[in-house]
């Protein structure tokens, strides 16, 4: 498979390379030059196989021969060995025909683990490879920084550089972060907020010489071997609950738009996906984007779902380069607009298409709240604040009931126990694994919000 940029001005790559790149050198994202079918007699044949094997026929098409097909099998089997529940993304039932895909049981308790496990045995497959060493900078509003480090602590293939907003994240997601104390790991938090820290990141990845010069590599969403691993459990889920013969919608709590992006992917590749539901907080710029067509960039507003405290959504490109019909020069046009402006206006018709597709909803904080309790006596489960702006998004917008509605759940409820105790009573307790996490030593340290300063950290570091 190649892979074309976003805004048409880097060079084809294939899978590996990209997998090492991250960002585009012309400032775009990387995408499969075309989306490999799969047909509904092969999404039949997925009932009653393993997550794993699923996994291989929905990712194999981006990834082999490049790859042989024996190795990549293998790495997925190591990727989800970490995971504490066979099924990796079990189904739970809410109600009549209402589920919930559990992401949550990898080793840092969010649906990041999901790509970033897979990702850290491909990253050293390929450096190993290669003979090669990078350097890893991310963001992270919380949950992307534990799973990235997870997924590199100790690889002496890797460094890795992880920025966090100052105060923004909660303390369990911090000390999953500061508490992981291997040489190669090192922690920033950022007087800004986050998307201060992404604009940073970009910024270095827009250096071309000190891109070059420290062997720079993402793993932030903007990782195409991300999205693509999250493609996987819609055909899992969906598969379950009777795909191809039955149609099912999805309702995606929503920050960087990479998860329901994968959704997307799976739909444009043959699976039944009635509707996606971009479910958002108070932080509502894609809900905007996909009502009126103006992306406009606000400020960010802290809330109890933090890990989509986020005004810059950066995969949102990728979409824009589908329903332009992959125009990069109409990409081109917009991104050009956005930095100018600070906003952009899609074209009538591009937006009908998205439409067609994704219906966005902004939930409150306190519809948030409410609706941890209404789960948690419905049906006994303790959902945290990211699953229940989904949840609460997912019941507002679900026409046809008689078509499976199934909410992504993409942290645990332990990782946001506040305000799960405040509207269940009950504390969530965090897993065996993680039990002493607040006894741990941390070890992180404070920067401006200045690019040269942050460079300059990095080289002193290396
Ligand atoms: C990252 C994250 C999200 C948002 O996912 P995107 O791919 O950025 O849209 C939602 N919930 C949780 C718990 C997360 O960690």
């Amino acid at each position: 498979m190649k892979y074309v940029s976003t805004r048409g001005e880097a060079p084809e790559l294939n899978f590996q390379e990209v997998l090492l790149t991250g960002l585009a050198r012309d400032g775009g994202l990387y995408l499969p030059q075309s989306w490999p079918l799969i047909t509904d007699y092969e999404i039949s044949t997925m009932a009653g196989k393993s997550y794993q094997e699923i996994a291989f026929r929905v990712m194999a098409p981006f990834v082999c021969p490049e790859i042989p097909e024996a190795d990549f099998k293998e790495l997925i089997d190591k990727a989800y060995s970490s995971f504490r529940h066979d099924a990796i993304a079990p189904l739970t039932q809410l109600d009549s025909n209402e589920w919930m895909l559990e992401l949550y049981h990898g080793p840092t308790l969010a649906f990041k683990d999901v790509a970033l496990q897979l990702l850290g045995h491909l990253f050293d497959y390929v450096l190993k490879k290669r003979g090669e060493k990078v350097t890893i900078v991310g963001a992270t509003s919380g949950d992307t920084g534990s799973a990235a480090i997870d997924c590199v602590q100790g690889s002496e293939r890797a460094d890795i550089f992880m920025l966090h907003p100052k105060g923004r994240v909660s303390d369990v997601q911090r000390r999953q972060m500061t508490t992981v104390i291997e040489d190669n790991v090192h922690n920033i938090a950022i007087d800004g907020d986050f998307d201060d820290c992404q604009a940073m990141v970009k910024a270095l990845f827009n250096d071309l010489e000190f891109r070059d010069k420290i062997n720079l590599s993402a793993v932030n969403s903007i990782n195409w071997a991300r999205v693509m691993a999250q493609v996987v459990y819609y055909f899992t889920s969906a598969v379950a609950l009777g795909a191809p013969e039955r149609r099912v919608s999805y309702s995606v709590p929503t920050g960087n738009f990479g998860d329901v992006y994968a959704g997307y992917i799976a739909k444009e590749m043959g699976l039944p996906i009635e509707k996606l539901i971009v479910a958002t907080n108070i932080n509502d710029i894609l809900t905007r984007t996909l009502t009126g067509g103006e992306y406009k960039v606000g400020v960010t507003i802290a809330t109890i779902s933090p890990s989509m405290d986020i005004q810059v959504s950066s995969n949102f490109e990728r979409l824009l380069y589908n329903i332009y019909d992959g125009s990069a020069a109409d990409v081109r046009n917009l991104m050009e607009s956005l930095k100018q402006q600070g906003e952009f206006t899609i074209g009538d018709g591009q937006l009908e298409r998205a439409k067609s597709t994704f219906k966005a909803l902004r939930v409150s904080e306190d519809e948030t709240k409410e609706t941890i309790k209404d789960v948690y006596n419905s049906t006994g489960h303790a959902i945290d604040p990211h699953t229940a702006v989904g949840i609460n998004a997912a019941r507002k917008n679900w026409n046809d009931k008689s078509i499976p509605m199934i909410s992504l759940s993409t942290a645990h409820p332990a990782k946001f126990p506040e305000a799960v105790k405040e509207m269940t009573g009950q504390h969530p307790a965090l897993p065996a694994h993680m039990a002493d996490l607040f006894e741990r030593e941390e070890k992180f340290d404070i920067l401006p919000n200045d690019l040269d300063a942050l460079k300059k950290y990095i080289l002193d570091n290396l």
